[in-house]
Order: C-alpha cells, then sequence, then structure tokens
C-alpha cells in the first residue's frame, strides 16, 4: 500500500508537467529568429534556474548566499573547458560542471555549522571572490579574462540543439523541470525540515531535524542549481569570461529572487523576467533609462516585502478552505498501557554553569513511566535551563541523562527527539512561516516515526495531534493568525505528534487565559489518562495540584523538595522558599 502511495506521489502532477513542456518547446519555436529576442529569453531562462537555488537555500532554508553567481559560473566553465579543451559532449561536460558546483556548494554549506547571518554572507562572499580570481588568474586552465569562445551546442541522437530555437527550448524544458522539482520540494519532508531550519533553529532541533545537514543539503542543491543554469548559459552564448561570474552578478540574481519572492519558484521565475526584461523595455527612455529602473526595483521591494509572488498569494491564502473529512483513526499516543514500575527518565547529579552561575547545581531525580512529574521553583531557579539540558540545548557541566535505559548526555538535541523525548517551550517557538498543519507535520515526520515515511499517513497523524488538543479546524491557517494560547497548543501538537515517550512542557499555562488554562487542565488529564509520561514545569499550582504525581521543587539550581505533592507543598523549605503562606499555596503563584 505505502509501495503505491508513494508511487502515485512521484507521479502526481507528470501529465501536467508534460503539457508544459510541449507548451514551453512550442513557443520556443514560435520566437522570431532574430537573435534579440532569442539571446534575452536564454538569458532570463538560465539565470532563472540559478535563481530558484536561491529558493532552496535562501527562500526554503533562510541561509544567505551571496555566490550563486560562482556555481552558475562553475556550471559554465564546466561545459566550457569540457568541451572545447577536453572535446568532451555536452552533456557529460555539463554533468561535470554541475558536480564542481554541487561538491563546492556542500563545503560552502560546511561553513554554516557555526556561522549565521552577517558572518555566513561574509563567507560566502569570500567564496565569490576567490572563484572569480581563479576565473580570471589560473590561464591555462581557464583561458584567463579573455575567456572561452567557439562553445559548441550539443546534439542528442537525431536531436540537435545547435539552432537557436532548439537549444532555448532545451532551456525552456529544464527550467519547467527545475521549477516543478523545486516547487513539490517545499511540500515534502525535506523542503518542510529546510522551512523548519530557516524558522526557527532549535525547535527544529529538538523535532528530530538535523539542522545542520539540512543546511548542508540546501547549500549543495541550489548549488546543482546554479550550475545546471551556468551550463545552459555557456551553451546558449557559446562564449564565457569570467566578469559575467562575479560578485555583482551574484548580487543581480538575489535581487532577481528577491523581488519576485524568494518563497517560491515561480515568484523567482517572475522577478528573473522582470529583472531581464524590464530594463530592455525601459531603453526607449535614453539616459534616464537605468535611474528609472534602479527606483522600479527599489519601490517593488519596499512596498512588497514578500516580492511580486507574495503579493498573488495573499489573495490565494484568503481563500483557503478548512481541512475536512473523517475524524483520523490513526492511533496518536502508542504505548497505552505501559507498565508503570519502571524509570523513563533518571538523572543523576547534573550540573550547569553559566560563567559563575550554577544555574543547575548536582540535580538528580527519576521520572516514572506512565506518571505526570511536575517540576516546580521561582523564576530563575534553574527549571528552563534542566529542560534545555535534558533534551540537548545545552551542554551540561556534570552529570548524566539517561533516558529510556540509553546514556543521551552527550547526544544531539534531534537524536534526542528521535529517541522518544519531544519539547514545549517557554518561551513560543512555532514555524512562523508554515501553516499549523505544516507545523505538527514536522513533528510527525521525525525519522524513526512510524508514519515519518509515508506522507499520507503523517497528515493522518497531523490531524489526529491537531483533533486532540481541539485545533483541527484551523489546520489549514497560518499559524502566526492564532491566538498565543492556540499558538501553545499547536506546540502541544506538533510534540505529540512525533509520539513521544515522554512530553517535556515548559509553563505550558504562562499566558493563557483562565478559559484556556482550564482547557489546558483537561488536555492534561486527559493525555495523563492515555499514559504518558509527562515533565511539567508551571507556575499555578491548582493546574500542577490536578495532574502532578509527583513533585521536584528546585530553588538557585539545587533540588530542595521531591516526592508526593502534599508532602512536598506542605514541606517548610518550599513554603519558605516558593510559597509563601501555607494557606494561599494555591493561589499564590498563579
Ligand atoms: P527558570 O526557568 O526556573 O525561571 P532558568 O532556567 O531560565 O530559570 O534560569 C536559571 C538561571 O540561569 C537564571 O539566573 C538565568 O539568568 C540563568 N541562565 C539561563 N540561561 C542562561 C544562558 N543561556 N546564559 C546565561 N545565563 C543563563
Ligand atoms: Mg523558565
Amino acid at each position: 500500500m505505502s509501495v503505491n502511495l508513494a508511487s502515485a506521489r512521484l507521479w502526481r502532477g507528470f501529465p501536467q508537467a508534460i503539457l508544459a513542456c510541449v507548451a514551453v518547446v512550442a513557443v520556443a519555436f514560435m520566437l522570431p529568429s532574430e537573435g534579440y529576442y532569442l539571446n534575452i529569453l536564454m538569458q532570463a531562462v538560465t539565470y532563472a534556474i540559478a535563481v530558484s537555488g536561491l529558493v532552496v537555500v535562501l527562500g526554503y532554508c533562510g541561509q544567505i548566499s551571496i555566490a550563486q553567481a560562482a556555481f552558475f559560473g562553475l556550471g559554465a566553465y564546466g561545459v566550457a573547458i569540457g568541451m572545447v579543451d577536453y572535446h568532451l559532449g555536452f552533456f557529460p561536460a555539463w554533468l561535470c560542471g554541475i558536480g564542481a558546483a554541487g561538491l563546492l556548494g556542500v563545503v560552502l554549506g560546511l561553513g554554516s555549522l557555526r556561522l549565521g547571518g552577517h558572518y555566513l554572507a561574509m563567507v560566502t562572499i569570500s567564496f565569490q571572490q576567490i572563484l572569480t580570481l581563479f576565473l580570471t588568474n589560473w590561464l591555462e586552465f581557464t583561458h584567463g579574462p579573455d575567456g572561452i569562445r567557439g562553445i559548441p551546442r550539443p546534439r542528442l541522437g537525431p536531436i540537435s540543439f545547435e539552432g537557436g530555437h532548439a537549444f532555448l527550448a532545451l532551456c525552456m524544458v529544464t527550467l519547467v523541470i527545475v521549477t516543478l522539482a523545486v516547487w513539490r520540494l517545499k511540500t515534502g519532508r525535506l523542503g518542510r525540515a529546510m522551512q523548519a531550519v530557516r524558522d526557527n533553529e532549535l525547535a527544529a532541533g529538538t523535532c528530530g531535524i538535523n539542522v545542520f545537514a539540512t543546511k548542508v543539503i540546501a547549500f549543495g542543491l541550489s548549488a546543482v542549481l546554479g550550475g545546471i543554469g551556468g551550463g545552459l548559459f555557456a551553451g546558449g552564448f557559446q562564449y564565457i569570461s569570467p566578469d559575467q561570474f562575479s560578485f555583482g552578478e551574484s548580487i543581480v540574481l538575489l535581487t532577481m529572487a528577491l523581488l519576485g519572492g524568494v518563497q517560491s519558484p515561480f515568484g523567482s521565475l517572475i522577478g528573473t523576467m522582470v529583472l531581464i526584461i524590464l530594463p530592455e523595455w525601459l531603453r526607449f527612455l535614453k539616459e534616464v533609462y537605468l535611474a528609472v529602473y534602479g527606483a522600479a526595483v527599489i519601490l517593488i521591494m519596499v512596498f512588497l516585502p514578500d516580492g511580486l509572488w507574495g503579493l498573488m498569494l495573499e489573495r490565494v491564502r484568503k481563500r483557503a478552505k478548512p481541512i475536512l473529512g473523517d475524524v483520523p483513526k490513526l492511533p496518536l499516543l502508542s504505548q497505552t498501557g505501559a507498565a508503570r514500575t519502571d524509570f523513563v527518565l533518571t538523572i543523576e547529579g547534573l550540573a550547569k554553569h553559566f560563567g559563575g552561575l550554577k544555574a543547575l547545581d548536582g540535580i538528580s531525580l527519576a521520572v516514572r513511566r506512565g506518571s505526570v512529574h511536575a517540576l516546580i521553583g521561582p523564576n530563575g531557579s534553574g527549571k528552563s535551563t534542566f529542560i534545555n539540558v535534558i533534551t540537548g540545548l545545552y551542554k551540561p557541566t556534570a552529570g548524566r541523562v539517561v533516558f529510556a535505559g540509553q546514556d543521551i548526555t552527550h547526544v544531539p538535541p534531534y537524536e534526542r527527539n528521535r529517541a522518544g523525548l519531544a519539547r514545549t517551550f517557554q518561551n513560543i517557538r512555532v514555524f512562523r512561516g508554515m501553516t499549523v498543519l505544516e507545523n505538527v507535520m514536522v513533528g510527525a515526520e521525525r525519522p524513526g516515526n512510524d508514519v515519518a515515511e509515508n506522507p499520507a499517513f503523517v497528515v493522518e497523524r497531523a490531524l489526529a495531534a491537531l483533533d486532540f488538543v481541539g485545533l483541527r479546524g484551523d489546520a489549514h491557517r497560518e499559524v502566526g493568525a492564532l491566538s498565543y494560547g492556540h499558538q501553545r497548543y499547536v506546540e502541544i501538537a506538533r510534540a505529540l505528534a512525533a509520539t513521544p515517550q515522554m512530553l517535556l512542557l515548559d509553563e505550558p499555562a504562562a499566558g493563557l487565559n483562565l478559559t484556556e488554562k482550564h482547557e489546558l487542565g483537561e488536555l492534561l488529564k486527559r493525555l495523563k489518562g492515555h499514559g504518558l509520561t509527562i515533565l511539567i514545569i508551571d507556575h499555578d499550582m491548582k493546574l500542577v495540584e490536578q495532574v502532578a504525581d509527583h513533585i521536584t521543587v528546585l530553588n538557585f539550581g539545587k533540588r530542595i523538595a521531591d516526592g508526593m505533592p502534599k508532602d512536598v507543598l506542605n514541606h517548610p523549605d518550599v513554603i519558605a522558599a516558593y510559597l509563601g503562606e501555607p494557606q494561599e499555596a494555591a493561589g499564590a503563584a498563579s
């Protein structure tokens, strides 16, 4: 069944793609045969392919790259050097260029391990400059600043691409395929992982996504697309030189992507067309044309931050309909009725120091399977730090974390999630650029989850999780459009969709109004009824008393009490440190 589903998915949209290819080939051959039109289109089409690479790396994955012209150049030089100097056929030479671009793209992506934002931008610029230096100065290999002339066009069996129309048709078909592939990527598992990394790296990691690998893949793919476009550019113009792949061109490619809308390959396509065709249209303005062109670009960018495509999409989104259908039947919680005797999480001597501050100072505790374990304490007592260390966001200064029999003290966050540890954050960390359903799908797609490999089941599971928290009717909405309280529920649903063994909730009631707090209490009771192990931090004592089987109290990073709720809440140290007068205990901290 899953094989059928997978192949059905693979072929979905296939007839439309064939139609689109036939249409563009027809258009290519209907063009006037003057070189001028052919050249402008050839440039627009090959650039558009490279720009779609920026959609992947910047639009989907949120990583700035100011080196797309360099990858475009690698593809072009691959074809030029391969064909002219090494007498390879066009297609093998093209592959070499694409391979070189992809390889260097991965290398550049490795630089994103410790760098982000401005620093990553600087690294990509440096890479771009180094490549330009190579192209200009390595005379024996690249022919230097004079460039390479007489690049032949290919034949493929009986089909000749030597004529302008035929080669343009090849470029256009490639563009159609690339655009559709990039578009499909967005709605698939990898594309969703990229968007999760873009929207919130920390949360993505705790949802089972290997953030670093995802970024490297995005850089690699983007470079490959640059190489594909560049190879066709070389064949199209039959002459290339280093200045065509300079820093300035990288900026042009970036502008095209941003102008059209970097979130979508259709947006980037529009941006590319506009930036290549607009100056041609404006030529009649003679001296002032560049100024008018520049002003037009600036105005579009200022008034349409999501690009031209974003403008169109806004209208489409307004018409999005709720996702209906039967209540999904996929089981949400897998370990109902699990034995309640063993400890699922054991912490020994856990410490976390920030410089001189001992946020955690030798904490030991054990969480029984199937129980609700509350962690309380005054502000700044180390509760969030505790969860951050357990989920791998902080490295402990000392101590050991054993989860489900496995020592996870030094395991990265995504592997802890894959082992069955899911969490929510004190400060909400949802993926803002995605819909409610997509947010929860990211949770369901954690590698190793029972449904992860099957897109249809992933949707079912996500809907089941949304159903559980009462947000099924909002599945199609942008997550940012929900109330604060409902965004918290989205986070809980995202965690549940991963069918965790244990759920860590960091102040889930913070910022909720009274009705929402009541709903949360009911939700927690239902989860508890299913036998899910929960570690909850909260200040709302009513809520804690309602659900907790066991309470641990922290103060200044130390454990000051641990045990059954009624004993702990009446413990003199706890009263002194945290609750004030015992009679007021129930209401004081809410
Ligand atoms: P709680 O969640 O119990 O309110 P936290 O765990 O957030 O407390 O913080 C415990 C202490 O650790 C606080 O004094 C806080 O300022 C400090 N702290 C937390 N995170 C960091 C950090 N990343 N860098 C430095 N100090 C931190
Ligand atoms: Mg906290």
